[in-house]
């Protein structure tokens, strides 16, 4: 432990030497006239993997959901989401602001919403309702602890979708930890969405950089909206060679931080001041704390012993595992989070 556990994020981590090397020997060229290698390889070989046409990388999965959500819809059109949504909760009001949409949340099960409730809420043609127009998933889901859906579930949405004329949108940010817990291969999983957003910059460990994958047309539309969004990198395959390093090295690390995040709820299951933790299925754990401890407060407590963690509003903590969090790391945690009090 070289001091401080950060437990905030799977986005703090840095990248490694084998990365770096990679990153120094990225052939490159200019990204806006789509002539970077590196980066058309990480985009040819991610829509590979998920059966999609083509990809786009992008700064941020912020920027490759707004750029999504912006393709699929023409201003008035209103998106079906979870209420603990990304989309929604973390990204700006970027959907209002950036594309004139409105948001139908569901209220979903950890973050997850299921193809009846979708169906009971898309509005009827009637000009009085804005156009229902998308249906966007999270897997995993970020608010949602980290939870990941049921195949079964998301081919009926899909159904549902194909039958009522609704695109199909998939905030895959952690979508490689939810296939790792599902053990599903990214084919089977991507072919059902329209499109896919997929960050490199999470559990995968690179510094930089998000992949939107769609049909070829799609990705042409979605090009044009990157350079309005202030998107279109240069010479940024040097970003991309990191992505494709973590592709080959990191997403069969996935299920290692899946362990640890276990661990630590074992861990805070033995604190006096927790009072419930969600199963974590990934490597995300939100838990409550009893009342009269707030997460701030909670936070300091963990700071003050070397452990970093996220105040997930008033009276709940988030922790997530990641790359540089090792071993001796969680033993740490093991060791110290019982007795904080
Ligand atoms: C992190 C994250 C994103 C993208 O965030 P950026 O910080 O913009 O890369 C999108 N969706 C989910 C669920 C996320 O956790």
């Amino acid at each position: 432990m070289a001091g401080i556990v950060d437990l905030r994020s799977d986005t703090v981590t840095k990248p490694s030497k084998g990365m770096l090397e990679a990153m120094m020997k990225a052939e490159v060229g200019d990204d806006v006239f789509r002539e970077d290698p590196t980066i058309n390889m990480l985009e040819e070989k991610l829509a590979s993997m998920f059966s999609q046409e083509a990809g786009l990388f992008c700064p941020s999965g912020t920027m490759t959901n707004q750029i999504a959500l912006q393709v699929h819809t023409r201003p008035g059109d209103e998106v079906i989401c979870s209420e603990l949504a990304h989309i929604y909760l973390y990204e700006g009001a970027g959907m209002a602001k950036n594309s004139g949409l409105s948001a139908r949340l569901l209220k979903g099960n950890k973050g997850r919403i299921s193809a009846s409730e979708i169906e009971a809420n898309i509005n009827p043609p009637d000009s009085h309702f804005p156009r229902t127009r998308l249906v966007a998933l999270e897997d995993t889901s970020n608010k949602g602890g980290g939870s990941c859906y049921q195949f079964d579930e998301v081919m009926k949405i899909k159904g549902l979708c194909l039958k009522k004329g609704l695109g199909f949108h998939l905030d895959g940010a952690r979508v490689f930890n939810a296939l790792t817990v599902r053990n599903q291969s990214p084919s089977e999983y991507g072919r059902l969405f329209d499109s896919i957003s997929i960050c490199l910059s999470k559990g995968l460990g690179a510094p930089v950089g998000s992949v939107l994958l769609g049909s070829r047309d799609f990705i042409k539309e979605a090009h044009r909206s990157r350079k309005s969004f202030g998107g279109g990198m240069r010479q940024a395959g040097v970003l991309a060679a990191a992505g494709l390093y973590a592709l080959e090295h990191n997403v069969a690390l996935l299920g290692e931080d899946h362990k640890k995040a276990k661990r630590l709820k074992t861990s805070l299951e033995q604190n006096d001041l927790v009072l419930e933790i969600i199963d974590p299925e990934t490597n995300i754990v939100i838990f409550q704390l009893k009342p009269g401890m707030n997460s701030a407060d909670f936070c300091k407590l963990l700071k003050d012993r070397g452990i970093l963690a996220m105040p997930f509003g008033p009276d709940k903590v988030r922790m997530v595992t990641h790359l540089d969090i090792k071993e001796e790391d969680i033993q740490y945690c093991e060791k110290m989070i019982p007795g904080i009090r």
